[in-house]
């Protein structure tokens, strides 16, 4: 079948009343930073309908492929467009599409008529029974079903005639652009790709921030991390990944913090650099992949004395998920086999044997004085020698 174009379906933008052009407007914006690679496409909206026609050859699967990492597509119908509108000539068309498209013709269909075009001199019910009657005389095997067919045949009339029987499904969703920026702290692991993915799917544009601690951590490390967001940035768009030097400050935690309330304690300064570089670029929220309960850093307890630190909302919405449902999002979204790469994260080096599962936060607020005297230089230091790399698919 030598498709030229796609009927692209979406969901929820179409309830957005009369803001509805600003979200069909992304998606097309979307689609184009989605297509241009692949081949020149001509993208318009159409009375709830968007279509791609391709106005060169173009490879068919490459350009699905990157149509389903375009949130806001529920759906992707391939599908064959007519100029001539003739009945008798749509007819041979249909008949040559269900023989191109289906080698075994044994399965039921239904012929599905939308007549945009209320000047065209046939009736959409008489249009679908006309075909029907003709496929079911070019094709023996056939049979028709109208209420559970395996086939669902639809021919819409509009100005010109377009012709779909697939709809394969896309990601759902918001457009990227249409819900402002966020700020992900992105780890090595598997759980911050995914809630990055998670919250861009409504909408919104991710920037991240990683924290390493050369020498502790390695090139590698820090290059799986730049590798992550490169695979995210598929669904996201280009990311702005802020990369902070965190060794001095992990350092100093480390000296003069008491080594069970580590991690808790970097944690907060994690934070409180990465909202500084949210607030300074316009974001408006945090991202991070925490989940209750996952580890001793992420008890009720420890996302308490963590979010303290923060102004910002953070959004963390792997929160009540199952690991396993994570791993298995990662999964799809075609993270998981690099964040499973075995290199350490700044984390895993300087964790204690039996963190504090149940951190109080005037405990730590304490221990946390004990760096009274370094620790605005550190931070400082740690802020002006950021290095931001922007991040594409
Ligand atoms: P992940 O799989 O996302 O690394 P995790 O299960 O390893 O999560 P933690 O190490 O406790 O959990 O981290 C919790 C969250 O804190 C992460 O999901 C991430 O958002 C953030 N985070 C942790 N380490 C870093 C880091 N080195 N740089 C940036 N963000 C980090
Ligand atoms: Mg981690």
């Amino acid at each position: 079948m030598d498709y030229k174009a796609f009927l692209i379906k979406y969901a929820e933008i179409g309830v957005k009343g009369k803001n509805r052009y600003v979200f069909e407007d992304a998606l097309v914006r979307q689609m184009h930073f989605a297509l241009d690679p692949v081949a020149e496409f001509n993208i318009r909206k159409e009375s709830g309908r968007i279509f791609a026609e391709a106005s060169e050859p173009f490879d068919y699967e490459e350009a699905v492929e990157a149509l389903s990492h375009v949130f806001g597509i529920s759906g992707i119908c391939p599908v064959l467009i007519e100029e001539n509108k003739d009945f008798d000539h749509i007819q041979q068309v249909v008949k040559t599409y269900v023989k191109e498209r289906y080698e075994d013709r044994h399965f039921t269909f239904k012929v599905m008529v939308r007549r945009g075009d209320k000047s065209y001199p046939i009736q959409s019910m008489e249009v679908a029974a006309l075909l029907g009657e003709k496929l079911l005389e070019e094709y023996e095997e056939l049979k028709v079903d109208v209420h559970n067919p395996d086939v669902y045949l639809t021919v819409e009339i509009r100005d010109k005639i377009y012709i779909y029987s697939d709809e394969i499904p896309g990601p759902g969703g918001m457009p990227v652009g249409t819900g402002g920026r966020a700020m992900l702290l992105l780890s090595g692991g598997i759980d911050s790709p995914v809630a990055g993915y998670m919250i861009s799917k409504r909408g919104v544009s991710m920037e991240a921030t990683y924290f390493h601690a050369p020498p502790y951590t390695s090139e590698r490390a820090k290059q799986k991390v730049i590798d992550l967001a490169r695979i995210i940035a598929r669904y996201t768009g280009p990311i702005r990944l802020h990369i902070v030097n965190f060794t001095d400050i992990q350092m100093a935690i480390y000296e003069k913090c008491p080594h069970d309330e580590l991690t808790i304690i970097m944690r907060r300064y994690m934070m409180k650099i990465a909202e500084h570089f949210a607030q300074k670029d316009n974001c408006l929220a945090l991202v991070t992949g925490e989940s209750i309960g996952q580890v001793a850093s992420q008890t009720m307890q420890s996302l308490y004395v963590t979010n303290e630190v923060c102004t910002m909302p953070v959004f963390r919405p792997c929160i009540g998920m199952d690991k396993q449902d994570i791993i298995t999002l990662s999964e799809k979204i075609g993270t998981y086999e690099t964040s499973i790469l075995p290199f350490e994260d700044c984390c895993t080096i300087f964790v204690a044997k039996h963190p504090v599962t149940k951190p109080r936060l005037d405990v730590i607020k304490k221990s946390e004085r004990k760096l009274d005297d370094c620790i605005e230089e550190l931070m400082r230091t740690a802020i002006e020698t950021e290095e931001v790399i922007q991040v594409r698919h």
